[in-house]
């Protein structure tokens, strides 16, 4: 029996022809250039094996190399999984990043150049000195005597990881397009400080593999140390590697050509950090005696997300046509949900995972990291655990958060003047800089509120005096009052929203961003009665966010952003904020508009990465309105609907809308209003399940046994909904 034969018995995957030949190729570059779930990083694994176990090559001279931490893990599991017999004598799974640093650290070495790292260092905190994000801050207030917004910091950072992963020369920087003005000066001073600016070279992530490619190519003892650690140099996901990344392979493999990489051109989604998926189109000019490989056979999905996602991808003119189809069994198709408004969206999914269990085998992917708070608000809310890929950092840190948890201290003590300080420009109390400077140099009197103090001994206008009484007055009001009836009045009545827009206009802050943070507090706060509840809530979701790593495999739906998805696969997969603006986000459609088309394409393949995530069940979710204002469906979906003939629309009814796709459920006025009334033994009638009793209730879930089965469902939901009825 043969290696493949064997592979077939022990680990159940027969590869196909292709595979095959894959699998078992010789010596020299082969590049793999196939669809989605046609089974790349399987093929992958099973050459390592096949190298391994057959040909007797000893693992540790394999580099296999992927774009990320996470996936270098999930690589090694799997082939943990598939060859658990060679005890552990895995071949070396890694990023390149990680690699590129081992090659700094030894150079940096032998040439006696004392280094610090600046960014990409697990442990390094805002306030640790120095660090990239600080450095940048600095260089553009000393440019431009003023403060950069995160916005404009994202959009440097980038512009800077571009510029070095493309391997642009100094005198074509002019070339590289930046939003943030005088970028260019920005990012050579930035280059100039870390060689000058301190007692040490200053190393960021991306310096990490400009380094290492100079490195190689300068250092000739080096190079061949390296060159003769690796007999076979195998990369997954290469649509993604930069062309510093491409160099540093190049020169790795130069004394035997091994290189056997996979790639997919439809699912290059980093384009904007400088992937160069054309490099692999152009595989045969680097290595002419290139064997190149097409597969098209997806074993991942059903029939219908096969065909739908092959002609979806088909609009995309930037790409090498292929068709992928599949034998698996048929299945359901895409269901398209067009839920009323925004805030409805977190509940509904959380509704059907819990009515689909599985939930290891659920992800609910999204474009942009912000999405992540209300789905897991929801999520935890209704018991379900959660594994959060790459959560939202900034959230809870948000100065706009901890405006609010200020407002909220003042309601409690109006004492303090250090908190009035921090919110005193953002409520209509119109406190003046000077005037609180004033405030802060007077004796200090624990006693008396800030508001007295400030009438009774600081110089005021007339209409000062009378806000300022009517503000203290709004505060003393609040005292003891429910979180979203606080938020709301800081918002409206204290005048907190019309001092962000002000803020928008001066400083260049987004303002639907800063919105959508409130929304999302309101949100949390709904439930809660207590705003001390709702600090604790905040403070329990950021820690349940950083510990959500500790669930993976372990029973938890899979939180993601769509970029984070790739190489992954779920039974179920929800795909949420699918709604213009965001997929494809306004910058996409401004410069589609001006015949740049590069940006749509990226955004069709991201959504393209996202929708062949799934096996059986895929979801689409958009949404009417938001925060108040009307939002249109992605056109990908509309496209989507318009693939998939007939489609399956679910129309939701507006005030109560239903907990599945499907015919609206009625508004039912006899449904249970107040979650209190769902208690142990009472019998009830679901919109949906028909007649239960309700056997066991555990915070917001409440477990009601029906004729068919028992389900766990979220009393919150149900209610909101009316989807209960009490029965007699
Ligand atoms: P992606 O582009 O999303 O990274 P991929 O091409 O790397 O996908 P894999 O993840 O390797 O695809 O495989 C997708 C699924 O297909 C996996 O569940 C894998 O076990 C299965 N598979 C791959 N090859 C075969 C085969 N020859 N027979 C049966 N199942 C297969
Ligand atoms: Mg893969």
């Amino acid at each position: 029996m043969n290696f493949i034969d064997d592979m077939k018995k022990m680990a159940g995957v027969e590869l196909n022809e292709v595979q095959r030949e894959a699998a078992t190729h010789g010596e020299g570059p082969l590049l793999l250039l196939a669809s989605p779930g046609s089974g790349k990083t399987t093929t992958l694994l099973m050459r390592i094996g096949y190298l391994v176990e057959t040909k007797g090559v000893l693992a540790s001279r394999i580099k296999a190399v992927t774009f990320s931490k996470a996936s270098a893990m999930d690589m090694g599991e799997r082939f943990e999984r598939f060859f658990p017999h060679l005890g552990g004598a895995a071949p070396d799974f890694s990023t390149i990043h990680s690699l590129a640093f081992e090659i700094v650290r030894e150079f940096l070495r032998r040439r006696r150049i004392a280094y610090r790292l600046i960014e990409g260092q697990a442990g390094i905190t805002e306030d640790e000195l120095p660090n990239k994000t600080k450095i940048l801050l600095e260089l553009y207030r000393r440019t431009h005597d003023d403060y950069m917004t995160d916005d404009q910091m994202e959009e440097l950072t980038r512009y800077i990881g571009y510029v070095k992963n493309k391997l642009i020369p100094p005198e074509r920087l002019g070339e590289v397009k930046c939003d943030v003005p005088q970028a260019e000066k920005i990012f050579s001073d930035y280059e100039r400080y870390k060689q000058f600016g301190e007692d040490r070279l200053l190393v960021d992530y991306d310096d990490m593999l400009t380094i290492a490619n100079e490195a190689l190519s300068e250092d000739a003892e080096l190079l061949s140390k390296y060159q003769k650690r690796y007999d076979y140099v195998m990369t997954d996901e290469s649509q993604d590697t930069s062309l510093v990344q491409h160099a540093i392979v190049e020169k790795l493999v130069k004394s035997h050509g091994n290189l056997w990489v996979v790639a997919d051109d439809d699912q290059s989604i980093y384009g904007w950090r400088a992937a160069e998926p054309g490099y692999l189109l152009d595989f045969r000019r680097t290595y002419p005696n290139a064997r190149i490989l097409k597969l098209e056979q997806n074993y991942r999905s059903t029939p219908n997300i096969v065909d739908v996602a092959n002609r979806f991808i088909k609009r995309n003119k930037n790409r090498y046509d292929k068709n992928m189809f599949t034998d698996n069994p048929s299945g359901e198709p895409i269901v398209i949900t067009d839920l009323p408004d925004y805030k409805y969206q977190a509940k509904y999914v959380t509704e059907k995972i819990i009515d689909n269990g599985n939930l290891e085998e659920t992800a609910v992917l999204y474009r942009n990291n912000s999405s992540s708070i209300m789905l897991m608000n929801a999520l935890d809310r209704a018991g379900i655990p959660f594994y959060m890929k790459d959560g939202d950092n900034r959230f809870f840190s948000h100065w706009v958060v901890e405006d609010i948890l200020n407002f909220m201290r003042m309601t409690f003590s109006d004492k303090r003047p250090d908190i009035l300080e921090k919110i005193h420009l953002k409520f209509n109390g119109y406190i003046t800089k000077k005037q609180m400077a004033m405030l802060l140099e007077l004796k200090k009197d624990e006693d008396e509120s800030v508001f007295d103090r400030l009438l009774r001994h600081i110089p005021l206008q007339d209409y000062q005096i009378k806000q300022l009484e009517t503000c203290k007055m709004t505060f003393l009001q609040l005292q003891g009052a429910a979180p979203l009836v606080a938020i709301r009045t800081i918002r409206d009545r204290l005048g907190y929203d019309k001092a962000l827009e002000k803020s928008c206009e001066r400083m260049g802050y987004r303002k639907e961003l800063l919105v959508g943070i409130l929304n999302t507090l309101e949100e949390i706060a709904e439930p809660l009665e207590t705003m001390e509840q709702f600090a604790a809530r905040l403070k329990h979701l950021e820690r349940n966010m950083k510990q959500s790593r500790m669930n993976k495999g372990a029973g938890a739906v899979t939180l993601s952003t769509m970029h984070s998805s790739k190489g992954l696969e779920f039974e179920n997969v929800y795909m949420v904020d699918l709604v213009e603006g965001i997929i494809p986000s306004g910058d996409d459609v401004k410069k589609d508009d001006k015949g740049e088309t590069d940006e749509m394409e990226e955004a069709a393949r991201l959504f393209y990465v996202g929708m062949t995530r799934a096996k059986t069940n895929l979801e689409l979710l958009a949404y009417k309105t938001r925060d108040g204002e009307q939002v249109q469906p992605s056109r990908f979906v509309a496209e989507v609907r318009h693939i998939q003939h007939p489609p399956k629309t679910a129309q939701i009814n507006q005030s109560h809308p239903p907990r599945q796709a499907g015919p609206a459920v009625p508004v039912n006025p006899n449904a249970i209003k107040e979650p209190s009334a769902l208690v142990v033994g009472a019998k009830v009638r679901h919109a949906v399940f028909g007649d239960g009793e309700i056997v066991l209730t555990i915070g917001d879930s409440v477990e009601i046994r029906f004729d068919a089965e028992t389900k766990r469902l979220s009393a919150n939901i149900c209610v909101q909904m009316g989807l209960l009825e009490p029965r007699s």
